[in-house]
Order: structure tokens, then sequence, then C-alpha cells
């Protein structure tokens, strides 16, 4: 690696499931290209990810024609400490134990000839950018939603379209070159309502901070969502580069960035009739009560559908309690279905057995259904997941509504369970769900090839840093 001396790139991600994957694809696509890449978060989500991954630090991993490495850093509590469950209160102190310990590994690198070349962080860590303000280095950031959702932060944070609000909560939202919103479909966090108003303070937060990176690379890809993004291109420098769970220059990197270890079920989809099995899983955050498991669990039964079953255990920090199954549901169901605790979700999709996703439409799910060409049922909870969901069923076409989100308040039934689960795999709509979903697959497909939308715009970034790489160096990263 020494005698090649690629330009460096760090990437900082938000300590989380949904942010790291996205940021770790980035990751693999700009080491595919060349780059030297370092990918850094807190060191408490670096022991998950090599406990559940085989990751080992300071070990330059090759990937493509590049490199890439990880580098955790410390947030200043101890694991068991109480104050980890205000995820507010966590935030402040991982800015605060966050910009210190960037500008150590930073200044580390100045000092052993591979100064870094681009600082880049993915949304919610806005005071990434004000680091590489300070010393100096070009930042780029990576948004980890929809285009349409950094449309409505954007047109909220600037006032430019009336969202609800405490005196007219109901308002629907119409946001330019989108279909109108209802008041339950923006982004939730946006809703005086929410009870994580301080996230979308946050991400508001990351756009005031928009000035000063060079660009925003979004996880979507222009064909998906060309009529917004062609008008938010005129607002800021937007480049999507997805879907980046897709890396053509190198297909078989076995780095992964999961917290926790994937159990073994590709087996059991292998003993399996090509599209006879629906895959559950609502994401690494999201919770649904254990009244709802009760109803899914009995729609699956009696819907007499396959299904592999994603029950995560409840989040280290939180008072989740571990879901229940119904008494002899697992007898009854026999080999018809299967429950693990994590998957590898890339590798369930992509599987000829698996006919439908119950997915909570978290970006990253919804982004990897529609372009492996699996139909979803949709059951948003919160934050971008409501938006999604209204884009999956009503714009790309490949989704059945399940819920609408948290702040319907609703017990989805077992009836409607069953009667979405037959519509999304053996009804004509089935039919036309899958029809629209291959489409997708295929855009993707042609996306990220060589020469694609996403794949000019990665080249465009790569050389973009480089360029300014030039411009960098010696300078300011060398000299504090
Ligand atoms: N994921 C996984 N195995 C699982 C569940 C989820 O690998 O059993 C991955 C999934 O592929 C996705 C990420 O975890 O990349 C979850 O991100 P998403 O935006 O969908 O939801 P979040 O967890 O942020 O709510």
């Amino acid at each position: 690696m020494d005698s090649v001396a690629p330009t460096h790139v760090l990437l900082v991600s938000f300590p989380a499931q949904g942010h790291i994957n996205p940021l770790l694809r980035l990751g693999k696509r700009l080491a595919a290209k060349g780059l030297l890449v370092t990918f850094s978060t807190t060191e408490s989500i670096g022991k998950e990810m090599r406990k559940a991954n085989n990751t080992t630090d300071d070990q330059a991993i090759p990937v493509g024609e590049g490199f890439l490495r990880f580098e955790f850093f410390q947030d200043g509590w101890e694991m068991d400490d109480p104050r980890r469950k205000d995820l507010e209160g966590y935030l402040r102190q991982l800015e605060l134990a966050g910009k210190d310990a960037l500008h150590q590994i930073i200044k580390k690198h100045a000092h052993k000839d591979h100064p870094v070349s681009c600082l880049i962080n993915n949304a919610f860590i806005p005071w990434v950018c004000d680091v590489a303000i300070e010393l100096g280095i070009p930042n780029a950031v990576l948004w980890v939603q929809s285009c349409a959702a950094f449309s409505a932060y954007y047109h909220y944070h600037h006032n430019l379209v009336p969202f609800p609000s405490e005196s007219q909560p109901m308002i629907d939202v119409q946001l330019p070159s989108l279909p109108l919103l209802r008041y339950d479909e923006v982004p939730d966090f946006l809703h005086p309502s929410s009870p994580f108003q301080f996230l979308g303070r946050i991400a508001i937060d990351q756009f005031k901070n928009f000035s000063k990176p060079f660009c925003i690379l979004m996880d979507t890809f222009q064909e998906l969502e060309h009529e917004i993004i062609d008008y938010m291109s005129k607002l800021c420098v937007i480049k999507p580069v997805g879907p980046l769970f897709i890396n053509p220059k190198a297909p078989n990197t076995s780095v992964r960035g999961d917290i926790l270890k994937a159990d073994d079920c590709i087996e059991w989809l292998n003993s399996k009739p090509p599209a006879s099995v629906a895959y559950i899983s609502f994401g690494s955050l999201a919770y649904v009560e254990q009244e709802q498991v009760d109803e899914i669990a009995y729609g699956l039964l009696n819907s007499g559908i396959s299904f592999l079953w994603v029950m995560k255990p409840p989040g280290k920090h939180t008072d989740f309690k571990f879901h229940v199954l119904p008494d002899g549901f697992l007898e009854k169901v026999g080999n018809r279905g299967k429950v693990i605790q994590w998957s590898p979700q890339e590798e369930v999709l992509a599987h000829p057995s698996v006919a439908c996703f119950v997915t909570h439409c978290g970006w990253n799910s919804s982004m990897e259904a529609v372009t492996l060409g699996v139909p979803v049922l949709t059951f948003p909870q919160w934050g971008d997941q409501v938006t999604n969901a209204k884009f999956l069923v009503d714009v790309f076409g490949v989704g059945v509504r399940l819920s609408r989100g948290q702040a319907e308040n609703r017990l989805i039934l077992r009836d409607e369970v069953e009667k979405c689960l037959l519509e999304a795999t053996v009804s004509p709509k089935a039919v036309e769900l899958k029809h629209h979903a291959l489409k997708w697959k295929t855009a993707a497909g042609e996306a990220v090839a060589e020469g694609g939308s996403s794949d000019q715009n990665i080249q465009f970034f790569v050389d973009e840093i480089k360029r300014r790489c030039v411009a960098v160096t010696s300078t300011s990263i060398t000299s504090f």
C-alpha cells in the first residue's frame, strides 16, 4: 500500500446501522476506484462490528483498485453509562468527543504520509463539516435518505412552503416536483406531534451547514427520482450515486458493517420454491408493540405463506422487551417459517425464493428491495419511513400499504396482514408489483454499471477529490 500512496479519504459515520451501511458502501465504491478509505465511527459500534464481521482495525483491506481500513474513536462514555439512554444528551457528548478525536486522527495521518484529502460524513453529525473547515480539508456529505426527503427538509428549513404546525397539524404539503404529501407522509421528525423532533432539528442543523461541503452525495439514482433530483440539483450540488450496495468493480468484497452477527438462513431459503417466501424485517431501530407482533404472527400463519422473520433483540440502551411469539406458533408453522435475530439482508432480498418484503421502509431497506426487484408491504413507523412508504406504493408502484405509521396509532389486525400478504404475492396486483420492481432492478443495474448515471457521478466525485487534494497538499492539514 505504501508504494502506491493513494488519495486518502476519511469517512465518519453517525453510530447507527442505517447510517453505517450506506457510508461503508460508499467507502467500498470509492476504494474500488483506487482511493485509500478510512471508515470511522465510535468505538462502541466498532466493538460490535468486530464481533459481528471479523473486522480488523488498522489493516488496509484491498477493495477493487484501492484499500479500505477501519479506525474507531472513543465517545468518552463507558459502554454501560446510563446516560446513553438519552439520545439527545448522547449526541451532544458525541460532538464534544468526536471533534477532538477527529482532530487527533487527521493529525496522526498527516504525520504518516497519508494526509486526509477529503472528509465525508453522513447527516446527523453536521459538526464534522466544521472540523473539515477548521482544518482546511475538503468536505462532502452523504445524504442517506431519499431525494424527496431531502427536499422536504430543505423546504422546511428555508420556510419555502407551509408545513404542519401546532395550529395546523393536519395540512398537506406540496413540494415542487413531488406529488402532494399528506400531513402524515412528510418526514415525521418535522411534525409538531413527533416525539423525535430533536432529530428533525439535527437534520436541519445539517442543512444549515450545507454551505460547507462541496458536494452532497445521495444513495438514490437519477432514474428512480429524476424529477426531484433535477429540481434539487438547481438549488444544491447533489450527486445521486446509488444504489450504493451494488459495487460492480468489487462485487466479491466481504467487508460488512453489521452491528449484529447475521444468522444462517440462506440454506433454509434454498430449500424453498421460487417466489414463495415473505421476508419480514423492521430494520435496526424501529420497535413494534408486542400486540402487533401477535397480529403479524397470526396473519402469517393464516395466510399459509412461508416466511423468514427477523426479530432483533431490543436495543442495548432502550427499555424495550424481547418479543415473544404466540404459544405453539412455531410448532404450528413447522418448517414453513423461520425466525432469526439478524439477516444478511441484501443476500436474502436477492434470493429467488423471496416473494415479498414486509418492511418498516427505512431508506436502505427500501432501496435494497426496489433495486433487487422485490415487492413490498409497507409498515412504516416514523421519520422518513412514512415518506418512503408513500413513494414505494404510489410512485414506484412496488408496494401494498399495510400501515401509515406510528402516528396512526392503530393495531393492524391479522386479517389485514393476511389480505395484504396474499395481495402482494398471489393476486393480479402481485404481477403488476413484480413487473415494476423488475423495471427498477434493471434501471439500478444500469445506473451503477460503468458509464451509468451513478457511476459517472462517483467518477466525477473521485476526480474532484483528487483535484482538490492537489490544492490542499502541504498547506493547512500539515501545518496545524
Ligand atoms: N439489515 C440487515 N439485516 C437485518 C435487518 C436490516 O442487514 O436483519 C440492514 C439492511 O440491509 C439495511 C440496514 O440494516 O441496510 C437498515 O437500514 P434501514 O435504513 O432500512 O433502516 P434503519 O435500521 O435505519 O431503521
